[in-house]
């Protein structure tokens, strides 16, 4: 569904600001729907499950709501369980970050009073709790229910279901006449209509449309991953099955940026779009993808929207969308004009319930897969190589090199010698060491059966291009305590020392970076230090006063066609 910007649904500045923070692009359907009338001051019954991003389309309304100047409860969240409790009032906090004063609270049985009791008597403007614990303060006087504003049912169906129908019967009927409810509920039965006819005022529904949607031509699967893994996971995803074009979809700015860097660091030609890339940015980036210059593209929503290539076949939901129609519009950027897609998941712990939410929606399972091993990916590299190596055998065409071979065998060399040497040089280049997965499983998380393996045929996967990157897996500190070649001198007076991503096993001499210096990022002859190149890194030395020139006008410059990061040299111990 197309929604609005966050700034047209009448939210104050400082609740923009917090949702620039969080790097939220655009509401969700939910949020969409719900705030603006929450915000005029109307009742609502949101028809929304987990994940859908109800916890801001209230969160954001009782925030608008509340003086901070004032030191009583005005908003009070009612939640079926103490976690949902805890999580609602985190999500309130990092919303009401720039609310300066602001004081929310969780209120839950199982835990001691006192600490609880503090919160309450020190002014606490919103109060989270669960219907039993509150209660309990309501009836010793530590909460007074008197000037509530705003009340929030959080899983109203849930909460009737637990058998809390009598405590929130109690609590509703303390909170003075004039009052706005907004109740949230996954399903509408007797129970909950019943309950809201008596304490709505006629509450305006809000139920997001759910049509089912189809992408038969897309393989789909998920991997159980969690956040720190991604990066590793995508990149053993990608190792296995290099696609010519794919996007990666993050859900918000941030996560996008992040992605990035991880992405180029690790030596893949990655770019990234989302609301902050400027238009004529967005284009230049566009292009390199359909060339193919840029294989990897890194995206909201919203900046993809719009994009129209035929030739992407593979999509990620590096975050699992909060709307089930985004996921459909994101796969269908692959599997297009009959072609074969592959639309790859991750999620962990609870966000498989916004996975099954999903498969509901699409009507469609989507199998889960195991993370490959570092040995498999190692494998199926060696294999790429090898079916690279045939191919370029095929064409031929290597006269110009027979001096150097003639050399080399009346060196005494022998064939296989030359051979194997070219082939462990060629795997130096596209190496990486994996990182190690946290795989630990929450103890509470629901399990799923491993679905039968999708009938449709994979296509042969395509070696890697030539001139593909180098790629330096291997966090830097590792670099240096495994080399022990961090030396590369004493630093001259007046000079500093700049870190760049890329070094011998990409291929890079001397003579590049003297060249890129120069010409991109603009210093005066001779004013280049010492270069020291190492496998998969090097250090420059730069005038004090140009570092941050030559880190900035070459963010977008490459070394042997590949993209790498610059920074200050911070050392081993960085
Ligand atoms: P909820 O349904 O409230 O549990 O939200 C699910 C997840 O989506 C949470 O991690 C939120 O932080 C995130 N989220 C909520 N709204 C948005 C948005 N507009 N854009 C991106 N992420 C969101």
């Amino acid at each position: 569904m197309d929604t609005p910007p966050f700034s047209e649904l009448g939210l104050p500045d400082d609740l923009l600001a917090a949702i620039e923070i969080l790097g939220y692009e655009r509401p969700s359907p939910i949020q969409a729907l719900s705030i603006p009338p929450a915000l005029a001051g109307k009742d609502i019954l949101g028809l929304s499950a987990t994940g859908s991003g109800k916890t801001a389309a209230f969160a954001l309304p009782a925030l608008a709501c509340i003086d901070v100047n004032q030191r009583y409860p005005q908003v009070l969240i009612l939640c079926p369980t103490r976690e949902l409790a805890v999580q609602v009032c985190e999500e309130v906090h990092r919303l009401g970050v720039k609310k300066k004063g602001l004081q929310a609270t969780p209120v839950y049985g199982g835990a001691p009073m006192d600490r609880q009791l503090r919160a309450l008597r020190d002014g606490a403007q919103l109060v989270v709790g669960t219907p039993g614990r509150l209660l309990d303060h309501l009836k010793r006087g530590s909460f007074d229910a008197s000037r509530i504003r705003m009340a929030i049912l959080d899983e109203a169906d849930r909460m009737l279901d637990m058998g809390f129908k009598e405590e929130m019967d109690e609590i509703l009927a303390a909170l003075p006449k004039e009052r706005q409810i907004l109740f949230f509920s996954a399903t509408m039965n007797r129970g909950v209509s019943t309950f809201i006819k008596k304490f709505g005022n006629n509450p305006e529904l809000i139920e997001i449309e759910q049509k089912a949607m189809t992408v038969s031509t897309v393989e789909q699967a998920y991997y159980e991953v969690r956040q720190r893994s991604k990066v590793e996971v995508l990149s053993r995803i990608l190792d296995m099955n290099p696609p010519r074009l794919g996007i990666i979809f993050c859900n918000t700015k941030r996560s996008v940026d992040e992605c990035t860097e991880d992405l180029v660091n690790r030596g893949y030609a990655a770019d990234r779009l989302h609301g902050d890339i400027t238009q004529q940015m967005r284009e230049r980036v566009l292009k390199r993808f359909r060339e193919g210059a840029v294989e990897l593209l890194v995206a909201t929503d919203v900046a993809a929207r719009g994009l129209d290539i035929d030739e992407i076949d593979i999509v990620f939901n590096y975050d699992l969308p909060t709307d089930p129609e985004d996921y459909v519009h994101r796969i269908g950027r692959t599997g297009r004009a009959g072609r074969f897609g592959r639309a790859v998941s991750f999620v962990f712990g609870k966000e498989i319930y916004r996975l099954q939410a999903i498969e509901r929606y699409t009507r469609q399972v989507i199998k889960r897969e195991k993370i490959p091993s570092v040995e498999q990916v190692e494998g199926r590299r060696a294999d790429l190589i090898f079916e690279t190596l045939k191919e370029r055998l095929e064409t031929g065409g290597f006269d110009t090199y027979q001096e150097n071979i003639d050399r080399l065998l009346e060196q005494g060399h022998t064939p296989t010698d030359i051979a194997g040497a070219l082939i462990t040089m060629l795997r130096e280049t596209s190496g990486r060491e994996g990182e190690a997965i946290q795989e630990d499983r929450e103890p509470d998380r629901p399990s799923r059966d491993d679905f039968k393996k999708g009938k449709g045929e994979r296509p042969e996967p395509r070696p890697r291009p030539e001139g593909r990157e180098g790629r330096d897996y291997a966090p830097r500190e590792k670099t240096y305590e495994r080399g022990g070649m961090r030396d590369a001198g004493a630093i001259e007076g007046g000079m500093t020392r700049l870190f760049i991503s890329l070094g011998k096993g990409a291929g890079i001499m001397p003579k590049d970076i003297v060249g890129m210096m120069y010409r991109e990022a603009g210093l005066p002859d001779g004013s280049l230090g010492r270069i020291t190149l190492f496998p998969k890194h090097c250090l420059v030395d730069v005038p004090e006063g140009l570092a941050d020139q030559a880190i900035q006008k070459t963010s977008n410059a490459k070394l042997r066609g590949k993209a790498f990061r610059m920074d200050h040299d911070r050392g081993p111990n960085q």
